[in-house]
């Protein structure tokens, strides 16, 4: 027995690629272990809206085994890695050689990676028990956290308003009411469960409980992105010792997937690595030319206030496409399609500091990138 097929509203969505009437009417009764979670459940975003690219998050680890037949294809495709690849991660701060030209119009630099303690479902489904139990521990693990590392976690419940607000203005707290992360069960029981962790100077800061259980965060002012992952690889090796020594329990890595999230897309390393950087000529141009432009170098355009925040004055969010298949730090010069970080601070970097962009090595397209910016000038000057 199945349920009846459900209208898929986003018809260009992957979701409507995957989701066919034999695999729906094979798993739209089945339902996983860990949360409870349903193959309509997972679909909510592609059937409740018209504009999905994908469509899909999983509620729990079992999620991706249990509709491995929606998920797999699906992440082959949108991540172009073949059914039997595996994921390494590699967070070796050496390999990160490049650096921002300190004259590049960059304001500040941020590395975010998402993690998921085993055990306890995904924000999709996760449980409200599972939830408190993912911050309960999370309040003991970060208590162990020393030196720059050190700092003091505040639960969203009963934060001041005007301190919450001030965090998100500063672009350091994520905010509710995404339409995706509503209707994909993320904001069940907000905002219990959910906060934030930062250090004095707010240079390294974890979430817990947004789109996934944890998202690890380091940013600073400025161009300076191997300080940024230096404190980013410490901080996620300090993160990751403390909930084992408080629980016994992992992070969710699995050998195919990488670091395991609730959005498909997010599956790897998790990383997310931005600059905020000014872009005027192209921000005359407007917004589907720079994204085209990104998309042809595997980058990806968002607005300064977050994905789902905006737009404002001529500063953009460029971060890094590419996931799984890619380790965070490999190294960009050896290989055409890399850590997309590193390529990144040298397209930005290698326009301020190289007219010509002479810069990249072996295997780097020798022109790629320069022009986000250097399009920018030709043409606007
Ligand atoms: P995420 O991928 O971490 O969910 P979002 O697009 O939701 O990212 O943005 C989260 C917050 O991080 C926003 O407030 C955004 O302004 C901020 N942010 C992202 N990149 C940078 C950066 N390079 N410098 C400063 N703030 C940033
Ligand atoms: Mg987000």
């Amino acid at each position: 027995m199945s349920d009846p097929f459900p209208e898929i509203k986003s018809t260009h969505s992957l979701v409507a690629k995957y989701v066919t009437k034999p695999i729906w009417d094979k798993l739209s009764r089945a339902v996983t272990k860990t949360s409870g979670f349903t193959l309509a459940q997972a679909i909510a975003c592609a059937t409740e809206f018209d504009n999905q690219h994908c469509g899909i998050y999983a509620g729990d680890w079992d999620s991706y085994k249990v509709f491995a037949d929606v998920f797999d294809p699906l992440i082959q495709e949108y991540h172009g890695i073949a059914a039997d690849a595996v994921h390494t991660s590699d967070m070796d701060v050496s390999k990160i050689q490049g650096n921002i030209d300190p004259a590049a119009p960059v304001h500040s630099c941020r590395i975010r990676v998402g993690r998921s303690i085993d055990g306890f479902g995904l924000s999709p489904g996760i449980t409200k028990d599972q939830r408190v139990g993912v911050e309960n521990l999370m309040k003991k693990a970060f208590a162990n956290l020393t030196g720059d590392l050190a700092g003091t976690y505040f639960p969203l419940t009963g934060m001041d308003e005007k301190v919450r607000q001030q965090l998100v203005d500063d672009h350091f707290m994520f905010v509710s009411g995404d339409p995706n992360l509503k209707v994909a069960g993320m904001e069940r029981d907000w905002p219990e469960g959910r906060g934030i962790f930062h250090n004095k100077e707010k240079t390294f800061l974890t979430w817990v409980n947004e789109e996934d259980q944890l998202r690890i965060i380091s940013m600073q002012m400025g161009g300076d992105v191997r300080a940024v992952f230096d404190r980013l690889a410490r901080g996620i090796k300090a993160v990751e010792d403390s909930v084992k020594a408080e629980s016994g329990k992992d992070f969710m890595l699995d050998a195919k997937y990488g670091y395991v999230h609730s959005c498909p897309t997010n599956l790897g390393t998790g990383m997310r690595a931005s600059v905020h950087v000014d872009l005027p000529g192209w921000t005359k141009e407007g917004l589907k030319p720079l994204q085209e432009r990104c998309e042809e170098l595997q980058l990806q355009p968002r607005g300064t206030r977050g994905e789902s925040g905006g737009q404002t004055g001529v500063t953009y969010d460029i971060s890094n496409k590419h996931r799984l298949g890619y380790s965070e730090s490999q190294d960009g010069r050896a290989q055409e399609h890399s850590f997309r970080h590193q390529a990144l601070v040298w397209r930005v970097g290698w326009h301020w500091s190289n007219a010509t962009c002479t810069a990249p090595g072996p295997g780097e397209d020798q022109n790629a990138g320069c022009e986000v910016l250097r399009g920018d000038q030709n043409k606007h000057a």
